[in-house]
């Protein structure tokens, strides 16, 4: 059994389940026996309706929150064992995007990406070098200096994305990136999913929108009330 401890997965959930309390006594038993194993460099979209549980998988992934039972091993790391001072630390592995995105209105795009990386401790000389890098990635080496407001929603989230890769993350959530956005934009946010993925990241996609979900034809994983109803790799099948 021994030889399997060499195979790798960058997100494993081994039986996993998540309760939260609630007001009234019970308890609210939002992931149910999940296991789950997702390999570097792969690509996977979450589908489900609202209320199935994407989210709170995401929280177990960044150790927001932890599994009331079974184990979340992230790159290696059991999330249980974490002490809350290592967890800062181990963050970096992970960027996340959202469907709001969360940029500092009164910032350009240059310091949207430097404020993030002054927080975190680079030096001026690592600012300096790194965002240039991560510009021409996202395509907006030409918007550094404007505003959020005077560009579209779609680079809007490009420059959230931006900002999610200056830890250079193994791993990126994307909690329904493209909600916000109109056909092009949600598209021109997923190809640049797609191109941080042939990069070498592991990407999860949690959205709702079945036209992304078909057209990307990458594995599907399908919660519904806390269980996976389908996991799906489409990858070959088109
Ligand atoms: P999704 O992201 O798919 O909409 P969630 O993970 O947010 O699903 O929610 C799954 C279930 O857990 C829902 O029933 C939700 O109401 C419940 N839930 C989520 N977070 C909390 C919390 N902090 N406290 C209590 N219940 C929660």
């Amino acid at each position: 059994f021994l030889i399997f401890d060499f195979l790798f997965f960058m997100i494993t959930f081994d039986n996993v389940s998540k309760e939260y309390p609630s007001s009234n006594g019970y308890k609210i038993r939002a992931l149910e026996n999940i296991n789950l194993r997702v390999g570097p460099k792969e690509f996977v979209c979450l589908a489900g309706p609202s209320g199935a549980g994407k989210s709170t998988l995401f929280k177990l992934i960044i150790v927001e929150e932890k599994p009331s039972s079974g184990k979340v091993i992230i790159d290696n790391e059991n999330s249980s064992l974490l002490r809350g001072n290592q967890i800062p630390l181990f963050r970096r592995k992970i960027g996340m995007i959202f469907q709001d995105f969360r940029l500092l209105e009164n910032k350009t795009v240059y310091e949207n990406i430097a404020f993030a990386m002054e927080v975190a401790n680079y030096s001026n000389k690592e600012i300096a070098e790194d965002i240039p890098q991560i510009l021409e990635i996202v395509g907006l080496s030409d918007k550094k200096d404007q505003f959020p407001r005077q560009i579209s929603g779609g680079e809007q989230q490009r420059v959230a994305i931006a900002r999610s890769l200056i830890h250079r993350p193994k791993i990126i959530l994307a909690d329904e990136p493209t909600g916000n956005l109109d056909l092009l934009n949600s598209w021109d946010v997923v190809r640049l999913l797609l191109k941080i993925n042939e990069l070498g990241t592991t990407i999860l996609l949690a959205t709702h929108d079945q036209n992304i979900i078909k057209n990307l034809n990458k594995r599907v994983i399908t919660l519904d009330k806390g269980r996976i109803i389908r996991d799906e790799n489409n990858q070959n099948n088109k």
